[in-house]
Formats: structure tokens, sequence, C-alpha cells
């Protein structure tokens, strides 16, 4: 079976956590730190705050981007809910803006249309693991004086320009869910270059205690700690993400070779000035396709090859949020775009041979209709 995902866990790790068992110290201590430390220096960031998930990341950014209740934030709706619950949590307000069918990331054209006197933050996602137009949004935010949080869950080791994913807002939050290019299991961390944001992360994240005084609570805050156990495995990981991510970018390759000139099938494409970390590698199935997305999925499954529809629909149309007035039609991209996508296995445990293989049965399949 080829998976559509799968988490590299070796003897390094194995034996970091074992290590951190048998010290003694198993909630957040010194491994904690050492992470932060290393995350930081590989973002290249100031400073890096480690938290136990990464809706837990979004959430301690928001909290210290000073989103309060009425305060809109500007998302995406073609995203994980995960981006857009934490600004209900601040009890903000959810305003969604439509992603560009490019990059598959927020649409700098229709930014400005969203933006109210509320207006208070923008919240862009590096869908897929690659940077949304950060040039474009941030000259929007600068002009209506918006705070950016970029949700970099997807895009860890990604470059713009020579800069690293985390460095394209005030604040930036990841993921380290066992499905990311790097995992703890379950974990977060936020980025900033601002010493005040990341005192704001740092009490939020332990119950609003204050950095000077023990048992002080200055605000409401949150048990969102990660422990050392976590923090070993991720200390390791950020050791080899160099080497997933160069293979992650190998397989993209080979996929971008073997699937051209297939009708009806769009690539993915990669932004000028950007670098790509193949978080997901997410081809579209057009109507001028010979075969639909369901029959390729299906003919995928028979030949125990895993897929991924990332996202089959977009948050607008869930409950949740289309009880706050949103309705079909609203965000036609989102909408046409989740019909369409799906994401093959591209991960760093596959061999060539892997992907040439799934590279085989979907030339197949449109060689047979
Ligand atoms: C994974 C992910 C999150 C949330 O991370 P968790 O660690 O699962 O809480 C948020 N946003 C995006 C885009 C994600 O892919």
């Amino acid at each position: 079976m080829i998976n559509i995902s799968q988490p590299i866990i070796e003897d390094e790790e194995i034996n970091a956590v074992v290590e951190v068992l048998h010290s003694g110290m198993i909630a957040q201590g010194s491994k904690v730190a050492e992470f932060e430390k290393a995350f930081a220096k590989y973002c290249n960031t100031k400073y890096a705050v480690a938290v136990n998930n990464g809706t837990a990341a979004i959430h301690t950014a928001l909290y210290a981007l000073d989103i309060k209740p009425g305060d809109e934030v500007i998302t995406v709706p073609f995203t994980f809910v995960a981006t857009a619950n934490p600004i209900l949590m601040q009890g903000g307000k959810v305003v969604f803006c439509d992603i560009s069918e490019k990059d598959y990331c927020i649409d700098p054209e229709q930014l400005e249309s969203k933006i109210t006197p509320k207006t208070k933050a923008i919240l862009p996602v590096d869908l897929y693991g690659q940077i949304y137009n950060y040039e474009a949004i941030k000259q929007i935010a600068d002009k209506h004086d918006l705070k950016i949080m970029e949700d970099a869950a997807q895009s860890i080791g990604a470059k713009r320009n020579s800069m690293r994913a985390g460095n394209f807002g005030e604040v930036a939050s990841f993921s380290l869910y066992a499905t990311k290019n790097i995992s703890t299991g379950e974990g977060g961390v936020i980025t900033t270059n601002d010493e005040n944001l990341m005192k704001r992360c740092k009490l939020f994240r332990h119950h609003g205690q204050s950095e000077e005084k023990k048992y002080e609570y200055l605000e409401l805050g949150y048990n969102y700690r990660m422990t050392d156990i976590a923090a070993a495995i991720g200390v390791e990981q950020l050791k080899k993400i160099d080497r997933f991510m160069k293979i992650r970018n190998t397989n993209a390759t080979l996929y971008n070779k073997g699937l051209k000139e297939i009708d009806g099938i769009i690539l993915p494409s990669v932004s000028s000035g950007n670098t790509h970390v193949y978080h997901q590698y997410t081809i579209r199935i057009t109507p001028n396709a010979r075969f639909s997305r369901n029959e390729l999925i299906d003919y995928l499954k028979e030949n125990d090859i895993g897929s991924g529809v990332y996202y089959p629909k977009p948050l607008h149309l869930h409950h949740h949020f289309s009880k706050m007035g949103y309705k079909k039609g609203d965000f036609p991209i989102s909408e046409k775009v989740s019909q369409q996508v799906l994401s093959l296995p591209v991960h760093p445990s596959l061999s060539e041979d892997d992907i040439a293989s799934v590279i085989d049965k979907i030339r197949t399949l449109a060689r047979s209709k």
C-alpha cells in the first residue's frame, strides 16, 4: 500500500524520547527551550514559542495580536477548519476572502473589498506548502493598518525570495501534527520577530501567568504547553528536515514530468520567488479530463494507492459558518477547486519506483478512456 502520508520516526527520535522519560522532567522544561531555539534558528526568526498543537498556535498568535470580541479577521474558506476556529475562540468575526486559482492562497485582488472599519488582521494560509502572495497582501495591510498572521502549518522550510516561512506576518503559526512535514505527534509553534508578541504568547500558553512572578495572573490564559517528550522528537525531526524536503521536491519533480500532457489535468504551479515544500502534491482533474476525480480515486485505491482531497468542501458551506450568513456562490474559486483537487502521495518514505507506479496508473487510466 502507498499511503497518502507517513511520519518518519527513526532511532534518533525514539532514543531522545527514552532519554527524556528517564530524566524525570517530562512536562515543559529544558527540551522545549532547546526545541524553540532550534526552531527559531531554522526559520531565521528571533523567537519561537512551542505549544501543544497547531490550532493552539493560531489561537495564541491571535491573542498576541490582541484580537478581541467584535474584531474582524480576514481569512480564506479553502483551508482546514483550524485556521478559522481560533478567530471565533477570541470572539472575533470570520470574514472570508476567496483564493487565487494559481496558488490556492488568498487573492490580493479581492482582499480590499473585504476590509471594514472593524477589520483588525489578515490570516493568509501557505496552502500545500508554498508561501502566499506576501508583497501584494502586505501592501494592502500597511495601507489599512492591519496586522498579518501567517498560517504556516503546511509550509515549514518554504522560502520566498530567500526568506523562510514564519516571517510573512507579525506572527506565524506552525503545526507538528502527524501528517505534517515534520511531526511531534501533536504539536505547534509560533514564530515572531517581536519581543512583546513573544512574551504575550508565553503568557497565554501558561494561564496568563506573569513572567516575572509565579502564581501572579495577569489575563485569561490556557494550558497550551508542549511536553519535553514531544520537544525531544521535534529537536531530532528538525535535524532531518532538509533531507525530508529534498525528497519531497524530487518526488514532485518526477510527478511534474510524468503527468504533463494528460488532458484536463492541472499540475501545481510555483509562484515566482517561491520554493515549494510540497506538504501536498495537488493536481486538479478538470471537466476536460477523460476521467472524473472519483474515478481516479477509486482506480488508485484498487491499485493500493492512497490519495486525499484537501479540502472537499470550503468552510463557508459548512453549517458552522453558513449559519453566519455565507452561502453557495459566495466564493466561486474555492467552490470550483474543492470539486477538482486531488493530492497524491509525495512523502519522503516513497521510492522513485513508488512515484513511477502512481504515474503509470494515472496514465493507464487516461489511455483506457
Ligand atoms: C494542520 C493545520 C492546522 C492545525 O494544526 P493542528 O496541529 O492539527 O491543530 C491549521 N491550519 C492548517 C492549514 C493546517 O494544515
